[in-house]
Formats: structure tokens, sequence, C-alpha cells
């Protein structure tokens, strides 16, 4: 089915890989040792579609059916970078899709949680997180605004897909001195802008504007 590739093909994937790491994120400013590993380690190609592989590691998003796509390297590394995870972190992500950014939190911490809506892309993420070893990640099949409330509070949330406000069952989640980050239709020409939500002791809500993204729209309710 997702076919591991000979060994001249994995060294051609492993130095694209690399070079992805050194030129668009390095270069640009990531700086998280951790980060760096966890995008270093995860195989990228192996959750993109047979006909797309050559551009797994190209600087933008790629196609990964039913109409999804992968997020640009980069993305994925600054909004992994912004949870400010360690080992210790539990983390939840909206939006598993095909499960690459799913893998990348899994590098960091063994506390993952994914939820997904699409039945087809979570069926395929799950067959190729475990067929790569990544058997500690929970998932779930539903509608992320609702959050995984038995497994709350969550030192770090990310969302996946653009929501027209922040569902209040992820900031209710978000632990205290937790990290969300979540892109935002931000009303004008289906425009979004990334933003980090941070919880303080008092349950004080900090909201802060990162810069301008272009995700898919989250489905469902979306928390009123
Ligand atoms: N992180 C993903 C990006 C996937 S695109 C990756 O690396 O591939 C966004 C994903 O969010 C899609 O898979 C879409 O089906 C999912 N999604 C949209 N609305 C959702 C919702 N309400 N709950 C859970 N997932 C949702």
């Amino acid at each position: 089915m997702f076919g591991f590739e000979d060994s001249d093909s994995d060294v051609q994937f492993v130095s694209q890989r690399m070079r992805m790491v050194d030129q668009q994120l390095v270069r640009r400013g990531i700086r998280d040792g951790r980060v760096l590993s966890a995008m270093r380690a995860v195989p990228r190609h192996e959750f993109i579609p047979e006909g797309y592989r050559q551009d797994a590691y190209k600087d933008g998003p790629q196609p990964i059916g039913e109409g999804q796509t992968i997020s640009q390297p980069y993305i994925v590394a600054s909004m992994t970078e912004h949870l400010e995870l360690t080992e210790d972190s539990k983390v939840l992500e909206i939006g598993t899709g095909c499960g690459y950014q799913t893998a990348v939190l899994a590098e960091i911490t063994k506390q993952v949680y994914s939820i997904e809506v699409v039945p087809g892309l979570l069926d395929k993420a799950r067959r190729i997180l475990s067929a790569l070893g990544y058997n500690w990640i929970e998932t779930r099949l539903g509608d992320g605004a609702s959050g995984w409330p038995e497994a709350a509070p969550f030192d770090g949330i990310i969302v996946t897909a653009a929501a027209p406000q922040i569902p209040p069952a992820l900031i209710e989640q978000l632990a205290v001195d937790g990290r969300m980050v979540i892109p935002v239709e931000s009303g004008y020409f289906g425009s979004q802008e990334l933003v980090k939500v941070t919880k303080s002791a008092d349950g004080k809500i900090n909201r802060k504007v990162l810069y301008e993204v272009r995700f898919v729209p989250m489905q469902g309710d979306v928390g009123g």
C-alpha cells in the first residue's frame, strides 16, 4: 500500500529532508532544537500519496487527497515551535489529516492526542503512523471543536483547520501556562491569521496574532 522505499530513494529522501531543515527552517529562524530534530526524523514523503512524493520536501503545501493538503514544512515547524513543548508536555491536535504534523509532535512527546473529522483520512493516517512505529499516539474520529475533555488539560493545543472563532471548549481544555496555536478567519476575502492563545494562572486568556496563514476551513459546529 504505502510501500517503504528501496534504499536508493531512501537515501535521496534523507538528504532532501536534511536540506529542507537547513534551508527552509534554520535559515528562516526556527531555533527550537526539539523541533529541528523532529523535522529531521519524520519521513514526510511517507505521508504523501505516491505520485506526489518527489515534491515531499519542497517549500510549500502538497495535496493529500479528499481535497485536503499537508502544510508547508516551515508552517509545521513554526506552529510546533510556538507550542513550546518538552518531552513532558501533553498535546492535542485538531485535524490529523495525513498525520505528518502528528508524527512531528510524537517525536517530541509521548502524550499526543489527535482528532480528525473525515473517516477516510483518519484511517489512512492511523495506518501510516502505526507502520512507522508511532504507537503512543491517541486518535479519535469526531469534531475537534469539542476537544478531548477526558484527557484535558493540555500544555499545547494545535489546530490545523481555520475557525471563525476559537472554540470555547479548547480554551477550557488548555492548561494554565499552556499554549494554543489556531488559524482564525479574520473576515476579509477568506484571510486568516494564526493566533497564539495562552492562559495565565489567574485564568486570564491572552491572544497574540502571529502572522497570516491559509488553512482549509474547519468543518462542523465550530463552537458558536
Ligand atoms: N495537520 C494536517 C493538516 C491537515 S488539513 C497534516 O499535516 O496533514 C486540516 C485537517 O483538518 C483536514 O484533515 C480536515 O479534515 C480536518 N478537519 C476539518 N475540520 C475538522 C474538525 N471540526 N475536527 C477535526 N478535524 C477537522
